[in-house]
């Protein structure tokens, strides 16, 4: 049989071992070394923004975000329940509770009538995330945001240097969050970053991540000695990470262009399999998101796992996605629904998501394509 073809593969760049050999053989290992500052800057440029942190994961930055905004017992917080665990685990860390709301089918963001409905006197903020690089309803979200006065948090984990129009994601909310996963986009094994779009929290962030003492002021020069000044943890992202996400940020064009190439041929060339058979296959709205998946819906629940199995004996890694939040044990325990989510349940067992990759190559992408419409329905 032909050799099998991953789901998900993670990418090597051209210089991340000449870069490992630098800071291994420098003295400086730790965190907020020349690759930090490097990556950092290469993250602000792409996102536009103003402050990038580097962290040791994306669930470390949203439990940082969690922090920031002072979040406790008693507090609430509207939340897509189609999502990865971690800003979940990020907000009940804090005691907070958790508004699962359902999602809008035609992306599986997080539906902005639903939130408008959950917010009430206990919320404190709103958590989005960008599912795969398409962007949430920043408009209609907005708008709730700004009526209520609540601050809105991108979990951007998918859709890192997505411009959607007039704005990048992980610029809308006052704090948004990367992840440098090894089966995202861009990766440094572990890693993530928070990006602090209000000025007023970017001193805390320093300093939170920092163990919570001001270090960072003082390896620049501003004060002349360091001490304990507030609540922190060790958040901050190893050189030796940062060295290999540097050299992958730098190719991050290149990156970009053949994930995207790969998902232009299954739009494309699945297309007549998809309408012959009642499946929906992802819809961007404006064409906008991050070639970080590609999805097929299937009519009906008992077809997922048909069709991964269809895939697996030909060789073809594919894939369902998040199990809703609401519905998993940790999910009823530190969070409540304000009715059953049967959109989120729905899209969940229909979806089923294919390999994806920068290192793809023709004959791969053609043989999943062929593979998919084998399958009948
Ligand atoms: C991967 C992912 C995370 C977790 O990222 P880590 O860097 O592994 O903590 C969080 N949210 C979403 C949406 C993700 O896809």
């Amino acid at each position: 049989m032909e050799d099998v073809i991953p789901f998900s593969r993670p990418f090597r760049s051209a210089r991340e071992l000449e870069n490992l050999a630098t800071v291994l053989a420098s003295d400086h290992a730790h965190g907020d070394g020349r690759f930090t500052r490097s990556a950092s800057a290469r993250i602000a440029a792409l996102s536009d923004a103003d402050h990038v942190l580097l962290t040791t994961s994306c669930t470390h930055a949203l439990e940082m975000a969690s922090y920031l905004l002072d979040l406790g017992p008693g507090d609430e917080i509207v939340m897509p329940s189609f999502t990865f665990a971690s800003a979940a685990n990020a907000v009940a860390r804090t005691g907070a509770t958790l508004v699962f709301v359902d999602l809008d089918p035609t992306t599986g963001n997080i539906d902005p009538v639903q939130i408008a409905e959950a917010v009430g006197t206990a919320t404190k903020a709103i958590f989005v995330m960008h599912y795969g690089g398409m962007p949430v309803d920043m408009p209609a979200i907005g708008a709730v945001a700004r009526e209520h006065g609540l601050p809105i948090v991108e979990d951007n984990a998918h859709g890192l240097g997505v411009d959607a129009g007039d704005r990048t994601l992980g610029t809308f909310g006052v704090l948004a969050t990367q992840s440098f996963h090894d089966t995202k986009n861009v990766h440094s094994g572990e890693g993530g970053a928070l990006l602090v779009n209000d000025p007023a929290l970017v001193d805390r962030a320093e300093i939170m991540r920092e163990k919570g003492t001001n270090r960072s002021q003082f390896l620049r020069g501003e004060v002349d000695k360091y001490s304990w000044v507030d609540w922190g943890s060790s958040y901050l992202l190893s050189e030796l990470n940062a060295a290999v996400l540097d050299s992958q940020l730098e190719e991050f064009d290149g990156i970009q262009r053949r994930r995207l190439e790969v998902w232009d041929r299954y739009a494309t060339e699945l297309a007549d399999w998809a309408g012959e058979s009642s499946v929906r296959l992802m819809l961007p709205p404006d064409g906008i998101h991050a070639a970080h998946l590609f999805y097929l819906l299937m009519p009906s629940w008992e077809l997922q796992g048909r069709i991964i199995r269809h895939l697996r004996e030909r060789g073809v890694i594919a894939t369902f996605h998040y199990v809703p939040l609401d519905s998993s044990p940790a999910g009823r325990r530190f969070g409540r629904v304000l009715r059953p989510l049967d959109r989120s349940e729905d899209f969940s067992r229909r979806l089923v998501r294919l390999p994806l990759w920068a290192g793809m190559s023709e004959d791969q992408t053609t043989r999943v394509i062929e593979a998919v419409q084998s399958f009948r329905l």
